[in-house]
């Protein structure tokens, strides 16, 4: 049985042990010492890290009674010295009393029982037992804050089953007989075997992030102490950026970005029209070009999507009784052949015939098909292929 050293002295980062196993976890070393101060994951905690020796301890696990220290490298030494990371552990100190005075703050004002607890790298969540509304989670927060800046004195203290059960507490099975109890003097009491701070005042703070239906209760979400320090840094830095680039204070940011967005999607709607007027007049320009029977449109374009090129296709084949052979070239090469329905003609296979010139593939079905390829260098030759069977599939049903 490992002795649990965080438990009598959850500030205690460096300590003595003997090694009493050594063994293997998920292919990776693992030691079990006589005495450890790494708190091993359980209860919704996460596990430690630091060092035992020259290796670094990369997870801490529960396994019966004994704690598991799995390591990155072999340790061979039988003593080590112990180095939990202290920044980690006051982190998990902060967000797991947090949660403590969170949990029974919602008991108090909206009777919301804690059924589970998440301690995530980001942020942390709680499940309630019951919908909470928004005036419930604010006066839970504002109760938990309270307590934190009252800075009431949190003891460690262990005590029978029975004493527990006296005492109106729940105790989990498989706790044991000793259970050890947590209080925060005067508002919470629980059994738990997480680590925490002395006092209620190194939580710092307690910020809902935000909340969710879940499992007929509610889920919310929190931060506290440093990491609630680091969000608000985070979200001012954000929000300065932000109301720099629409040069607004930050009360005039959401109607300015408002207004942005406003005026983009006017654009959009801008650019859409004259799309279509520059389409149109294109048609109608080939169009008047158009001659013979059925008329033969050709052209390449620089740049254009194919979409722009589907639409010119359209807009020419309702036009005038025609074939349409339309192609752009940019980095790649496209082309959409387009033929006035009734024709009869292989627009797939024309497209075909262009495209495999192009180094590339395409396709479609009856009117209209399209494709391209890399070799936007080959395209003049590619088109000429393409009127030259197209000229030639005419010529024989003539
Ligand atoms: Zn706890």
């Amino acid at each position: 049985m490992t002795e649990r050293l965080y438990r009598d002295d959850p500030y205690l980062l460096e300590f003595d042990a003997a090694v009493v196993e050594r063994t293997a976890h998920e292919s990776r070393p693992a030691v079990v010492l006589d005495r450890t101060a790494f708190y091993a994951e359980s209860g919704g905690q996460p596990w430690d890290t630091g060092s035992l020796g020259p290796s670094r301890v990369v997870a801490v696990l529960e396994s019966g009674d004994r704690i598991l220290h799995v390591l990155e490298s072999p340790l061979s030494a039988d003593r080590v010295h112990g180095v939990v990371d202290g920044p980690r552990r006051r982190d998990h100190r902060q967000q797991h009393h947090g949660q403590h005075l969170l949990s029974q703050a919602f008991v108090r004002v909206a009777s919301a029982e804690t059924v589970s607890f998440h301690l995530g790298v980001e942020s942390s969540s709680i499940d309630l037992d019951r919908e909470v509304g928004d005036e419930a989670l604010a006066a839970g927060e504002a109760l938990a804050n309270q307590v934190v800046w009252e800075a009431r004195p949190v003891a460690v203290r262990t005590v029978t089953r029975s004493e527990a059960a006296a005492l109106g507490l729940s105790v989990p099975d498989g706790a044991g007989d000793a259970v050890r109890l947590v209080e925060a003097r005067g508002f919470d009491l629980q059994p738990c075997g997480g680590t925490h701070p002395n006092n209620t005042a190194e939580v710092g703070v307690v910020v809902l992030l935000g909340s969710e239906k879940h499992k007929g209760g509610t889920r919310v979400r929190f931060v506290c102490g440093d990491r609630a320090l680091e969000g608000v840094r985070r979200r001012i830095r954000v929000l300065d950026r932000v109301g720099a680039l629409l040069s607004a204070p930050l009360e005039a940011i959401e109607a300015a970005l408002a207004r942005s967005l406003d005026q983009l999607a006017a654009g959009h709607r801008q650019i859409r029209e004259l799309r279509q007027l520059g389409i149109d007049a294109e048609a109608e320009r080939l169009a008047a070009t158009a001659a013979g029977s059925p008329a033969v449109v050709s052209r390449a374009y620089e740049s254009w999507t194919p979409e722009d090129l589907r639409a010119l296709a359209a807009a020419v084949t309702t036009r005038v009784r025609c074939v349409a052979l339309l192609a752009s070239r940019a980095e790649k090469a496209h082309v959409v052949f387009a033929q006035t329905p009734g024709l009869g003609c292989d627009m797939p296979g024309l497209v075909r015939v262009a495209a495999g010139m192009l180094g590339g593939r395409g396709g479609g079905r009856g009117d209209v098909a399209q494709g391209g390829g890399d070799r936007a260098d080959q395209l003049d030759k590619a088109m000429d292929a393409a009127r030259s069977a197209l000229a030639a599939d005419l010529e024989s049903r003539q």
